[in-house]
């Protein structure tokens, strides 16, 4: 991948890992035991909550809001592999069969790890 294109994607994922740190701030708070980890907060509710509806409703949006930071974690975690991928010069390459990444792909989601021949092996790759 030429010079120009890869300082495209390059700004394209800084620009996403913006968004995904802001999302994160927004669900939870740094967990300072956990590098790179995150716990869940409750959000804006009152509190002071003390009625059983009130307590129902925060442990809810507690819960809901760890299944987002998991997720936006992951999202966080892919992206700054694809950093260091370009960093090392190795980035655009499928990590299941080592073929370039389409074009068009990268352009949907340049944090993407595989080809589209490999899409739906993505999620089978661990960190
Ligand atoms: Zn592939």
């Amino acid at each position: 991948m030429d010079h120009v294109k890869l300082a495209h994607f390059k700004k394209r994922l800084e620009e996403e890992r913006k968004l995904v740190e802001q999302e994160l701030k927004s669900l939870g708070v740094q967990d300072e035991h956990t590098p790179g980890g995150w716990d869940a907060t409750p959000g804006d509710i009152d509190d002071t909550a003390t009625e059983p509806d009130e307590l129902a409703d925060r442990i809810e949006e507690l819960e809901g809001n760890e299944g987002e930071i998991k997720e936006i974690g992951a999202q966080k975690r892919n992206i700054e592999r694809a950093l260091a991928k370009i960093e090392e010069g190795a980035y655009g390459v499928c990590e299941i069969s080592g073929h370039p990444i389409e074009e068009d792909r990268l352009e949907a989601n340049p944090s993407a790890r595989t080809c589209k021949a490999h899409i739906d092996d993505e999620s089978r790759l661990t960190d």
